[in-house]
């Protein structure tokens, strides 16, 4: 199969780059593939909204870099955070141009919501359900756009490049993208699609650990995919755990509470009813996610629970169920009143601050290869993400690698003569060998690589997982199927994560090594702040947005 361009992924990162390529170009063809239905992805998940500067009096540009260089504890690319700051709000037109309808208040202004992290209100949203909105609205413009086919079921093996085909003498320097296998799991066939451009739009990773928040395909596919490619993998010892998914007993949490009930004024309490968040930072309950995933922590092992509280009660009834439809609805399922009950809640893997290095435009060290989204590292987060940042992120970057790749989507030539993916189709998979390898997995990486960690558990969880993976057929010569692939994958993705984490010497953001000196979080570096000034100079709050 040949495409003009290959998108893999259907959340906000692949649709968006998608549209905009394929309404640029109407005689390109543009293949977006997702490994379920299009709307299984962490863009549909999304609760809180998204981070813009749209308040012309009382927020600025200024304010919102501030905050996200502050949660980023020293770790992001000021440049970065800037522009993706400032092109927010003309992202966030266009999804309205699109059709999201998002919260207004009595006088048609956006409403704004507060996170953790945000030093006032900043965070658009759409009720408890913003990226429901957002992947609906994208999906049906996707749908009356005739040069995109979309192709569910149809997960990518792998990337086709340079470096395997062995057509040329490859120079070991940088590695070219011309497409990817792919299975259709509909059918058990694989197909090679042939593209001139390749977009990584393959979501994030969470699945790598017990307890996560994220969708089942955050199996961090596109991270092995471009690691196995060459591509330069960063940061990838920063994952994000939420402080409050719901507790369910016997069950792996993954409902999340959003962050925004807490900035409504929900409070976490212990088994005692104490509030706790005092003792650990003066931001209290809306301090960065980290502060509070580690502070809950640190409260269940004092006092040997499995889980915390949010303490609703005070939150009126009516207030609850307006801004948060989707929680309220839940809590009701499984017999909790949020007006009578508190809600427990325990910590869970969110979003990984790291994944395949992306330039300003979002090329990858892989040539004809792009990132964006969960699965890109562009530097905005550094070693925290600030909540609501990352559907900004993913406006941003699919914009900007929109445009920087039409010139040579019109240019570039097909690869000619790609060889078939040779595998053997007469095997069944080992559907419980790889269950039991997939527990295994989410076990070792949640005990020894979760909220905190050390030097002997990395070393431990490292071995557990090499031997795992000496165990798992690798997809060569082997039955191929969907859930193979993905351990293959997130056995990957961990491997990176655990050796990242044993590079670092300090503790920063979301990383903590209980070997490393614990010392106070850095916040914005002096390097930080001496680029913000001279950046920003002759810049004004030139916010004209007409929301
Ligand atoms: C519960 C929850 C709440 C969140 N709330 C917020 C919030 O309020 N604000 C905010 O900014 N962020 C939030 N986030 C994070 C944000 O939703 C995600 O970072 C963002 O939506 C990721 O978008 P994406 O397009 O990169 O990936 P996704 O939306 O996850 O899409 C990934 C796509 O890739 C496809 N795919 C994966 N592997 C393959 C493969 N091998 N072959 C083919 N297709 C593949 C999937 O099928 C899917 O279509 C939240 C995340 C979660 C989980």
């Amino acid at each position: 199969m040949k495409t003009d361009v290959l998108v893999i992924g259907s959340g906000i990162a692949g649709l968006s780059f998608a549209l905009k390529t394929a309404r640029a170009l109407p005689k390109a063809t543009v293949t977006v593939i997702c490994k379920g239905k299009e709307a299984e992805t962490n863009t549909r998940l999304a609760q809180g909204g998204i981070a813009v500067v749209v308040d012309t009096v009382n927020d600025s540009f200024e304010k919102h870099i501030y905050d996200t260089l502050s949660a980023g504890d020293g770790l992001c690319n000021t440049k970065v955070v800037e522009f993706v700051t400032r092109e927010g709000p003309a992202r966030l037109e266009e999804l309205v141009r699109y059709g999201a309808q998002f919260d207004r208040t009595a006088d048609k202004m956006l409403d704004l919501a507060k996170e953790g992290g945000h030093s006032l209100h900043r965070v658009v949203h759409a009720g408890d359900f913003t990226g429901l909105e957002i992947q609906q609205t994208l999906l049906a413009q996707v749908t009356n756009t005739p040069n995109i086919l979309v192709l569910t079921e149809t997960i990518a093996i792998d990337l086709i490049t340079e470096k395997d085909l062995h057509t040329t003498k490859h120079s070991g320097k940088k590695n070219k993208c011309f497409g990817a296998y792919v299975l259709d799991q509909k059918t058990n066939k694989i197909v090679k699609i042939a593209a001139k451009i390749t977009m990584l739009a393959s979501g994030g990773v969470g699945q790598v650990y017990k307890h996560t928040t994220n969708s089942a395909i955050a199996t961090g596919d596109g991270i092995a995919m471009a690691h196995r490619a060459g591509a330069k993998i960063k940061n990838m010892a920063y994952v994000q755990f939420h402080p409050t998914a719901l507790y369910e007993k016997n069950k792996d949490a993954n409902f999340l509470i959003s962050e925004a009930v807490r900035g409504y004024g929900g409070i976490l309490r212990n088994s005692r009813g104490i509030a706790f968040m005092g003792n650990y930072d003066s931001r209290k309950d809306l301090a960065t996610r980290d502060i509070v995933a580690r502070a809950i922590t640190s409260e269940l092992g004092k006092s040997g629970d499995d889980h915390v509280f949010l303490d609703c009660r005070q939150i009126p009834k009516a207030d609850f169920i307006k801004h948060f439809p989707t929680i309220y609805k839940k809590c009701k399922r499984i017999g909790i009143n949020p007006r009578a009950t508190m809600i427990p809640v325990v910590p869970s893997a969110h979003y990984c601050c790291g994944g395949i290095s992306t330039d300003p435009n979002g090329e990858t060290s892989v040539t004809n290869l792009y990132a964006c989204g969960e699965n890109s590292y562009t530097g905005l987060h550094g070693a925290n993400r600030l909540a609501s940042n990352s559907l900004l992120e993913a406006l941003v970057f699919s914009h900007r690698a929109f445009k920087n790749s039409v010139k040579k989507i019109k240019t570039q030539p097909y690869k000619k003569n790609i060889p078939n993916l040779l595998l053997s189709k007469d095997r069944q998979p080992q559907t419980k060998a790889i269950h039991r390898a997939v527990v295994s997995l989410k076990e070792t990486m949640s005990a020894n690589s979760g909220i905190t960690t050390s030097y002997k558990q990395l070393n431990k969880a490292i071995l557990l997982l090499k031997d795992l993976q000496t165990k798992t057929p690798r997809r060569q010569g082997e039955a191929i199927h969907a859930r193979t692939l993905e351990l293959n994958n997130m056995i990957d993705t961990g491997l990176l994560i655990l050796k990242d984490a044993k590079r670092l010497k300090k503790n920063r953001g979301v990383f903590y090594n209980t070997d490393l000196e614990s010392g106070k979080q850095a916040g914005i570096s002096a390097e930080n702040l001496h680029e913000l000034r001279s950046h920003s100079k002759n810049k004004t709050k030139s916010n004209t947005i007409t929301l």
